[in-house]
């Protein structure tokens, strides 16, 4: 099996493990077992357990897509190598003046505060190319980012 089928089968497990989980945590015992004794106290013990697995399966779900996602990022879309590509120095790709929406405080003579005012301000908007380089093959894939900020 690939490295990427062993993956997506993970990827279903936690998933149906949460699932099951929640089931667990949100059906009363009694539809699983009719004739149990300590019924009330089984329950809680079911619930809790239920919970806990949950939560443990939410966790590992959420580390699994975030590694998921970033072995797919570093992947070389050309020659198909796994952690492939390199970070390289993010250049400048325009630079543009522009209005920023901005809450200015209000204060009164001795400096306290009284309020705020929503003002648009001269601000700068810079869009940045940083580029992906593959360190089998040299192709390289770009990932485009746009910061806005106010010229203070
Ligand atoms: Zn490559």
């Amino acid at each position: 099996m690939s490295f990427w089928g062993f993956l997506k089968i993970m990827l279903v497990i936690m998933a149906i493990g949460t699932f099951l989980s929640f089931i667990m945590a949100l059906t009363p015992l009694s539809l699983w077992q009719w004739n149990g004794f300590l019924h009330s106290m089984a329950f809680d013990v079911h619930r809790t357990l239920g919970l806990r697995l949950s939560i443990i399966f939410i966790s590992l779900l959420a580390i699994s897509i975030f590694v998921f996602r970033k072995i797919w990022f570093y992947r070389c879309r050309e020659c198909k190598k796994f952690f492939a590509l390199k970070k390289k120095a993010r250049r400048l790709l325009s630079s543009q003046d522009v209005s920023v929406l901005m809450s200015v405080d209000r204060r009164n003579r001795e400096g306290e505060k009284i309020g705020e005012n929503e003002q648009y301000v001269p601000g700068t908007r810079k869009t940045y190319d940083t580029p992906y380089e593959c360190k089998y093959c040299g192709s390289a894939k770009y990932k485009i980012k746009t910061v806005t900020r106010a010229n203070l």
